[in-house]
């Protein structure tokens, strides 16, 4: 291996360092906790996990953390009653409704409803709006981090050439307004695009499908990808021995891009209670 490892799980915790002491810094002016509401519906295991984490950093970092665990025969109604309850709740900086939702429930409705100050994912598309138009308010989680992990390898970014493989609403799109380009699964010859490419951040959730060979030397390797094998490990999307001896830098799966992610959420909760509603 050659590359240098972006140690996602270092710049996490050292961001929840950070985040702890504002919080500390604010009661001693007086000043409440952030707080952090989380809605989860139904029993989606794998939402269940990334649910916990989240109450659990917020409490980490002195966060009021707020779990609404709800049925997944919850109606529509009783979700955007909720959310308008939580918008005019003045103790709550960030509203975070658990993604993927059951069948019946409209997501896109429920995820408007939500006031964009409060919209600490970043999903509202007064927030999208905004980062097309490089005005954030509140910037999605993972490309923000992502954002991070490249500026933590201390790399001049400007004009280099960025690849991103994958283009859903929550990781591929926004990550091509931070970094203005983007791949998909109808982009032809995918190898020769990578190949060209100085930064390449891959989210799309199959296993291996970034080949190391297509890895410009010394480029920077942004795994998003989490895909669990038959053995219970997890993988992201690159290749990661065979890209590693040929990138400069590279986020391994676990401890990469996940806690990033997480930390992220935190720091636009944070800005929500000092920018957005002091
Ligand atoms: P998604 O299924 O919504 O989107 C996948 C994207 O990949 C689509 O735009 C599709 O066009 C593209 N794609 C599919 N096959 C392709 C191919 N052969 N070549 C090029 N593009 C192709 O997925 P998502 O929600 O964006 O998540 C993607 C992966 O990232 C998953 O493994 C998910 O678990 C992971 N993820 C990780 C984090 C984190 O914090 N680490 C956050 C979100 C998602």
């Amino acid at each position: 291996m050659t590359a240098q490892l972006i140690d996602g799980k270092a710049i996490a915790a050292s961001l929840r360092q950070q985040i702890a002491q504002r919080v500390t810094e604010r009661h001693q002016q007086g000043l409440r906790a952030p707080g952090l509401a989380v809605i989860l519906v139904g029993s989606d295991p794998a939402s269940q996990v990334y649910v916990a984490h989240k109450r659990k950093d917020c409490e980490e970092v002195g966060f009021v953390s707020r779990a609404h665990d709800l049925p997944a025969s919850t109606t529509q109604e009783e979700l955007l009653a909720l959310i308008d309850q939580l918008n005019a709740d003045t103790q709550i900086d960030g509203i975070l409704v658990q993604l993927p939702l059951p069948a019946h429930l409209d997501a896109s409705q429920l995820l408007e409803r939500i006031r964009p100050d409060k919209d600490v994912d970043g999903f509202h598309p007064f927030n999208i709006g905004r980062l097309a138009q490089r005005m954030p308010l509140l910037r999605p989680c993972t490309p923000k981090g992502i954002m991070t992990l490249l500026h933590s390898t201390g790399a001049d970014l400007h004009g280099l050439h960025a690849v991103i493989v994958g283009a859903s609403n929550i990781v591929g799109r926004p990550m091509a307004l931070e970094l203005l380009l983007v791949t998909h699964r109808f982009t032809k010859d995918l190898a020769s695009h990578v190949a060209q490419a100085d930064i390449v951040v891959v989210a799309v959730g199959k296993p291996g499908l970034v080949k190391g060979e297509w890895i410009k030397q010394g480029a920077i390797v942004i795994d998003v990808g989490i895909n669990r094998q038959a053995d219970g490990k997890l993988v992201g999307d690159v290749d990661f021995t065979s890209a590693a001896q040929r990138a400069a830098w590279i986020t391994p799966v676990p401890g990469g891009v996940g806690p990033m992610t997480r930390a992220c959420l935190l720091e636009n909760t944070l800005h929500a209670a000092e920018q957005l509603h002091n």
